[in-house]
């Protein structure tokens, strides 16, 4: 059984009727739905509840988080609002071994750039076609995916993208005003596996289509714990005697 904690922001949908309409249960709750199957377990949390009402910790406990084997992260302008308590207690699991995947905005919130070290700040504009190009087919995340994937409608996110250089780079984003993007790509803080995921603006469908779904499944797949440390320390080590 895996199981997986997704947290959205929940500000938009509960605000902007236009995004409500294309993620009716939230953000949150489209990805929840399409995770959830028999071996996989889905909780959600939000920062904001469905009347408005803001929760600094955003229901995570030290608890829920030894109870989670990824977590995956949706926020967009509320970066700040989410206690640095909780980013601290998110990010120390994820160092024990906890995955971790980023989607789309998530680039701007605390514990990314925690976990990165960097501005994570990037190019962007709202309202491009964008091609995603598969370049890494033999990675996990990219099983059952084709050549690319083609977005109608989506928010330009374009380098420079100032992170720090990834273990690796599954796919590539294009645009139809030529930028160009590192779109998804994958890191690993002592036993945590990390993955940034580009797509999935608030008021594109994007969360619905198919292909992004798969990638989304397959890098749980992939993050999830194959070892994990319940809290990571500096020991003064006895010698081992022959
Ligand atoms: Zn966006």
């Amino acid at each position: 059984m895996t199981r997986v904690t997704v947290f959205n922001e929940n500000y938009h949908e509960v605000i902007r009727p236009e995004v409500r309409k294309i993620y009716n249960k939230g953000i949150h709750g489209t990805i929840a739905e399409f995770l959830q199957c028999d071996d996989t377990e889905v909780k959600t949390v939000t920062l904001y509840d469905d009347n408005g009402k803001m929760h600094p910790d955003c229901g995570i406990t030290n608890a829920l988080l030894q109870d989670t084997d990824v977590i995956i992260w949706w926020g967009h302008c509320h970066h700040e609002k989410v206690s640095d308590e909780v980013v601290d207690m998110i990010h120390n699991n994820i160092l024990c071994g906890m995955g971790a995947i980023f989607l789309h905005s998530a680039h701007h919130s605390k514990l990314f750039k925690k976990l990165m070290g960097t501005t994570c700040n990037l190019n962007w504009r709202d309202g491009e076609k964008e091609r995603l190009w598969n370049i890494n087919p033999s990675h996990p995340i990219m099983q059952g995916i084709g050549d690319y994937i083609d977005i109608p409608e989506e928010e330009m996110y374009g380098e420079r993208f100032q992170i720090p250089k990834p273990d690796d780079i599954l796919m590539l984003g294009t645009y139809s005003s030529h930028e160009v993007f590192r779109s998804a790509c994958v890191w690993q803080r002592v036993y945590g596996k990390i993955f940034y995921f580009q797509p999935g603006h608030e008021t594109y469908p994007i969360y619905h289509m198919e292909e992004i779904q798969r990638i989304i499944k397959n890098a749980v797949n992939w993050a999830k714990p194959l070892y994990r440390e319940r809290e990571l320390i500096c020991p003064d080590f006895p010698k081992i005697e022959l």
